[in-house]
């Protein structure tokens, strides 16, 4: 018999426990100050933001959200338009779409990255496309040069959904700089994560930067002259001074990510592999999922091992019942539907230790018999 283990999802104490003073300190500062909306913090962060990525224009945000809405406001996504996006994501990307008007236009995801296969997005482009919106899942990002040489021939905008993928690298460029737009989170359990909602806007266009700074206060462009319909969507200076320290250690999470996603590889039936990841690219495995056909019964199991685990995510969008009216059914997206009913994520964060791997491999080889 095992001796059970307490394993924890995402470590999110430990990881506040880590730097503790330093980000104790932080918090102080910002307290003393009383500089709590765009206080100097801000200002600050965005320029590490910026220089990390390699873009030239990174532009906090209250929200991973929040930052999809103000970049589809950016480019007027409106009623009446149509923009491409995969329905294995979070609601977010789809929800954001429709909450101005547009039509999301799902394509089904590919069978080994769950990402969008970009091989199916031409034929779904009508004269009122707008724009694609591909998610970098788990942390992976997706076939961007495909997806940009679709979106050039048809004169679209592309928005990464880069909520997940924070850090991650595609042909050695940084995901959040391929394509025209790109949008992060920094909610808490994103691999780079602050103390509560946080995001980021990414281009390297000073036109779009603009409206997007803008967009973020009511459309203003000078102090209550507000030249566009635009919402309350800054960062708080707490979270900028927070992320601030993360993002100074965030190398070393992600190389302790890739560890624990390599341990899990290795350890873990072929059968039940993660999606693969393209030799082009790396990923920060936001989450690392596996595919069961027997998921409820291996969770209560694990759970009863204290393995913590979670389904990201149990339904896809077009079946979604706030999506109903764009009378999609099961069969639409095959490989979205079977995945969603298989995929089960294990708990990863930096700290994982070598022997709780182990453990959590040996647990589901228990009861899975693989
Ligand atoms: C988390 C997430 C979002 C939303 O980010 P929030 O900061 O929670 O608003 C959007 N898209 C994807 C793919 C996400 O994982």
């Amino acid at each position: 018999m095992l001796k059970t283990m307490k394993i924890d999802f995402a470590n999110l104490k430990l990881a506040y426990q880590e730097h503790k003073e330093e980000f104790d300190q932080a918090i102080l500062k910002v307290c003393g100050s009383a500089k709590y909306i765009m206080g100097p913090e801000i200002v600050s962060f965005e320029e590490k933001l910026s220089e990390f990525i390699g873009v030239k224009h990174a532009i906090s945000c209250a929200s991973g959200t929040d930052a999809l809405l103000l970049a589809m406001m950016a480019i007027n996504i409106q009623h009446g338009d149509e923009v491409i996006t995969t329905p294995f994501t979070f609601i977010a990307t789809g929800e954001m779409i429709a909450l101005l008007g547009a039509k999301p236009v799902f394509v089904d995801i590919e069978e080994d990255t769950y990402n969008i296969n970009a091989s199916k997005i031409e034929e779904k482009i009508t004269s009122k496309t707008k724009a694609i919106m591909p998610v970098s899942l788990y942390g992976q990002v997706a076939d961007m040069d495909e997806i940009n040489q679709i979106a050039e021939r048809h004169k679209l905008t592309v928005i990464e959904d880069a909520a997940q993928s924070f850090g991650a690298t595609y042909k050695n460029k940084k995901s959040c700089n391929l394509s025209h737009i790109a949008c992060t989170s920094f909610f808490p359990a994103k691999p780079l994560g602050c103390f509560g909602d946080g995001g980021a806007i990414f281009t390297n266009s000073d036109q779009l930067a603009d409206k997007i700074k803008s967009l973020r206060v009511h459309g203003q462009t000078r102090r209550y002259q507000h030249k566009y319909i635009g919402i309350g969507g800054r960062m708080d200076t707490l979270q900028a001074a927070i992320l601030d320290i993360k993002l100074k250690y965030y190398e070393k999470d992600i190389l302790a990510r890739q560890k624990v996603g390599q341990l899990y590889d290795d350890r873990i039936s072929s059968t039940q592999k993660a999606p693969i990841i393209k030799p082009d690219r790396t990923t920060v495995w936001a989450q690392y999922s596996i595919r069961v056909p027997v998921r409820d019964k291996l969770q209560q199991n694990l759970k009863e091992e204290g393995i913590p685990t979670a389904i990201h995510y149990p339904k896809p969008l077009h079946l979604q019942e706030c999506f109903d009216y764009l009378s999609h059914q099961k069969g639409d997206f095959p490989i979205a539907e079977a995945i969603s009913e298989e995929i089960l994520s294990l708990p990863m964060n930096p700290y994982l230790k070598v022997e709780e791997i182990d453990y959590i491999a040996d647990q589901l080889k228990r009861f899975t018999n693989t």
